[in-house]
Parts: C-alpha cells; structure tokens; sequence
C-alpha cells in the first residue's frame, strides 16, 4: 500500500494551533496584552469595537521589534522567550510557546506596526490568513501596536460561534482585570466602540483594584501578608460581611499570572467557613510567589490552569493565612445567619 501520512502545510498547522489559543475575542486580547507587558511597556492601550470581532488594538510603548523579527514573531514556535526545554522550569515572561501571533495571524486580518529603541525607522506588516501581504519600512514610534480585525473571517463555524457583542464585550473586560490587576505599576487605558471603558494610571496594587472596582471596594479590603520558603502570599480579602451573591471579585495570581485553581479556592471558603452566609462568595485578590521552578504553567495552552509541586502545603498555609487575616482585623465574630 501506498505511504498516506503527510506533514501538514504551516497554515494547517497554525489554524489547528489557533483552534486552542484562540477561541474567543477576549484571547487574542490576552494573548496581545501579555506580549505588550513581556516587550516591558508601560503604558498600553486596548481599543476594542464590536465585542472585538470587527477590532481590537493594543499599543504598547515597550521594547518593539526590529524588521527580521518583526517579520519571525510570526511563524509558529518564533519566540525570543525561552531556548532550551531547561528554560520551562525558570520563566519570567507570560509568553514562551511562540505560538499566539502565529494563530493570531492564521485566523484574522493583522496589521504590526513596531520600532526599537535604537532602530530610526520602524517596520509595518501585514497578515492575512498566514500569509504577509505587505511589509514596508514606515515611521513608527517606539514600541509596537497590533491591529487585529475581522476574527475568523476565514472559519466561519467559529464566527458564528462567538456570543453578541456585548457578551464578547464582558470577555474581554474579564480578561482586562485580570491583567490589569496583575500588573498594577502599568498604566492602561481602554476604549469601547470609541468611549472610555478604564483609563488607569500606573499604581501599587490596592490602588489598582480601587480603580477597577471603584471606590466603596476600599474599605472592604483586609490585607493578606505571609512568607515562608515555599510562597510568599500576599494581596487583600473582602471582609464577611461582603461576601456577595455572585462570584465576581476572586483571583489568584500566581507569579503575576491570573490562574484558575478550584483546589486553592477551597481552601479560602474554608478560611471564611462560618462567616459567610451559605450560597454567598468572598472576594478575593491574592498573589502567590513561588519559585518558578516549583510551577507547571505549560498543562494547557493558555496558561490559566497550572500545576504547583508541594499544592497540599499551599493549601493550608493560604488557609492559616487568610483565617490569621480576618482574626487580626476582627472579622470572626460569627454571623447570626437567623436574623
Ligand atoms: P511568545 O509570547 O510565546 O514568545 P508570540 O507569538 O506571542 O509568542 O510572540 C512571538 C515573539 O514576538 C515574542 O517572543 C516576542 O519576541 C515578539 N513580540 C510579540 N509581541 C511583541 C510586542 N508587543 N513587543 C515586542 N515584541 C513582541
Ligand atoms: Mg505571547
């Protein structure tokens, strides 16, 4: 019988790739801000239109690239971020798989602009379904800006999949807080459909969620603080009294990363057991600092869901730590649920 088993064409490949990196909007913003934050900005701006389908920018005034990697940053596994498989086991950046402007570009209409700090002239490119269509030396302020529209133009099962603008909308604004609040001493501004959504100065961390949440959050704040050799936990709880309805305000970063961990969740509801109403949620906006060597970031493609080695440890001492918090700030007088 013939040989059947081909290598599939990069485009193939980067639209497969795209498939898990990008299902929504709201993750090409993700993806876009990280690299902003990684290329060292400080100052960013996301601009969206329709929920993001029609448009989403994102100006950053970091490092920018020169024309050789402008044009590179867009080949699947392109990244300036790790070089040896060692390198998994020490990062420091959001970015390592070099995979999401590759998908990016494999699924949208994408337009880079970038310059470097000591390049004179910057770069502009454009993408259209893998493909460059254009690129031309062009003047173009230090940083880089990338211009994403028409999303899944050419996967039309994926855009009809995605939700009304406004759904869309809260996706992006979702991943914009936790963004945002992971990284407090950028400034960002944000912009919808032309307006103002957030324009948020550069500050320390619980300023940053008093600019997010506004300013009757403040005083619902008590500050978590505890280091040992295996984490350094910090951040702020809500108060009981606080606890809400909804599941709104709790995140968890772990080495300035937004993560998702029902484990280490559990672990909080059970430091606010018997302060809480039953059915209600504390708030929550804590940061775990680990050795980046005791962390697998690298179990799923866009890095929300992670692997701590020593997670039983983690959990009673985020536990022991929160409970310590509330008694300092006498907040255990239990609640009389009858009244
Ligand atoms: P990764 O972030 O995993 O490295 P990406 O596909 O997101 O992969 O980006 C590829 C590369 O392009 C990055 O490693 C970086 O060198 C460069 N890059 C992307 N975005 C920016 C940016 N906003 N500023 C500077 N360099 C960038
Ligand atoms: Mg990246």
């Amino acid at each position: 019988m013939a040989d059947i088993i081909r290598l599939l064409p990069d485009h193939v490949a980067n639209q497969i790739a795209a498939g898990e990196v990008v299902q929504r909007p709201s993750s090409v913003v993700k993806e876009l801000l990280e690299n902003a934050i990684d290329a060292g900005a400080t100052e960013i701006q996301l601009i969206v239109k329709d929920g993001g389908k029609t448009l989403i920018q994102i100006v950053d005034n970091g490092k920018g690239m020169s024309g050789t990697d402008a044009r590179l940053s867009f080949e699947r596994h392109a990244t300036s971020k790790i070089q040896k498989a060692e390198d998994l086991f020490n990062l420091h950046t959001k970015g390592f798989r070099g995979e999401a402007l590759a998908s990016i570009a494999a699924i949208a209409h994408v337009e880079m602009l970038t310059r470097t700090e000591e390049d004179e002239i910057g770069t502009r490119i454009k993408m259209e379904g893998s493909k460059v269509v254009a690129q031309e030396v062009v003047v173009a302020p230090k940083g880089t800006s990338m211009l994403v529209k028409n999303l899944f133009f050419n996967i039309p099962a994926r855009r009809n999949f995605l939700k009304s603008d406004h759904v869309e909308f809260r996706h992006i604004t979702d991943e914009f807080h936790r963004i945002s609040l992971a990284h407090p001493q950028v400034a960002f501004n944000f912009y919808n459909n032309g307006s103002d959504v957030f324009q948020l100065p550069a500050n320390d961390f619980r300023k940053r969620i008093v600019q997010i949440f506004g300013r009757k959050t403040d005083e619902k704040l008590v500050p978590v603080e505890e280091e040992t050799h295996v984490v350094k936990i910090s951040g702020y709880i809500q108060k009981p009294e606080f606890a809400k309805k909804s599941r709104g305000e709790q995140f968890f970063f772990a080495n300035n990363r937004f993560i998702k961990s029902p484990y280490l969740h559990h672990a909080i509801l059970g430091a606010f057991e018997g302060l809480i109403r039953p059915g209600t949620h504390p708030g929550y906006f804590l940061n775990l600092e680990v050795d980046p060597g005791t962390i697998d970031i690298n179990i799923h493609p866009t890095k929300t869901e992670v692997k701590f080695d020593d997670e039983h440890t983690l959990y009673a001492m985020l536990k022991s730590t929160v409970k310590h918090s509330l008694g300092q700030f006498n907040v255990t007088p239990a609640l009389d649920f009858e009244q």
